[in-house]
């Protein structure tokens, strides 16, 4: 397979790090082939805008989905752009490796989706949901939260935490074509022992191993 792994954490060292890392080398040793996104090494910059494209549409007015269907077209996306726009192409299976913030991903992520994900190339017209451009392909949510388990349920202090997911899992990987294969989550890195934790990295190395017979996870619609 080639697998396409994103990370959105400011910490190198952060157990989001260690995840990413375990990902990459249980992978690469499954004899896989792996690209990488480290988004803050990287220093993406998540701000949309005119510096997303080096052609222009429209000079007066700035619509961003006219810009990305016009540099579809006139292979006009800046470097940066292009660049992750390829290994989401290139995948068979994308990862997000992420801290829940806010009942969501990280801004820089969220802002990788708004820039990288973008019309005419990565959806349009009908091709979207189950005939989306990247119908075939799978992405994973790989996550660790600051609530334990209990907190993340029906009625529990903060809810389901499939619903809480499901702007993300159904808004933008499935809105896109991706099927979804079951998030990895980790509940409160921070309140484990460093055995437990050590054990959950070694339990996530050895997913990749049957990865491929995974069946689609339902994320549930609106
Ligand atoms: C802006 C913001 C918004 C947030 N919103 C939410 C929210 O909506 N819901 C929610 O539940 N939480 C929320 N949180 C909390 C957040 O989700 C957690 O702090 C985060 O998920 C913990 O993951 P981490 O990688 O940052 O952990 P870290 O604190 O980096 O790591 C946890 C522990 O793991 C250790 N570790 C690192 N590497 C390894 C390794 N290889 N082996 C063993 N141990 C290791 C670290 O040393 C540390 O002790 C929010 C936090 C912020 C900053």
């Amino acid at each position: 397979m080639k697998v396409f792994a994103v990370l959105a954490h400011p910490e190198h060292q952060s157990f989001n790090g260690a995840m990413f890392r375990t990902a990459v080398e249980a992978f690469t040793a499954g004899g896989h082939e792996v690209r990488t996104s480290d988004l803050h090494a990287m220093q993406f910059d998540p701000v949309s805008g005119r510096h997303n494209f080096i052609t222009v549409k429209d000079p007066d007015y700035f619509k961003q989905q006219i810009e990305e269907m016009h540099a579809t077209e006139a292979y006009g996306f800046a470097e940066d752009i292009e660049n992750e726009i390829q290994k989401v192409e290139w995948c068979d299976l994308m990862i997000w490796q992420f801290p829940l913030w806010w009942f969501g991903v990280p801004g820089i992520l969220k802002g990788w989706v708004d820039r990288v994900f973008a019309m005419g190339r990565t959806y349009g017209g009908d091709r979207i949901y189950g005939n989306g451009v990247f119908k075939g392909r799978r992405a994973m949510l790989s996550l660790t939260t600051g609530g334990p388990p209990p907190a993340y349920v029906k009625g529990g202090f903060n809810g389901d935490l499939n619903a809480i997911l499901r702007p993300i899992q159904r808004g933008m990987l499935q809105f896109v074509g991706f099927e979804v294969l079951a998030p990895q989550i980790v509940y409160g890195p921070v309140r484990l022992e460093q055995g437990q934790r050590t054990g959950l990295l070694t339990a996530y190395a050895e997913r990749p191993k049957a990865i491929q017979d995974e069946k689609p996870f339902d994320v549930g619609i609106y």
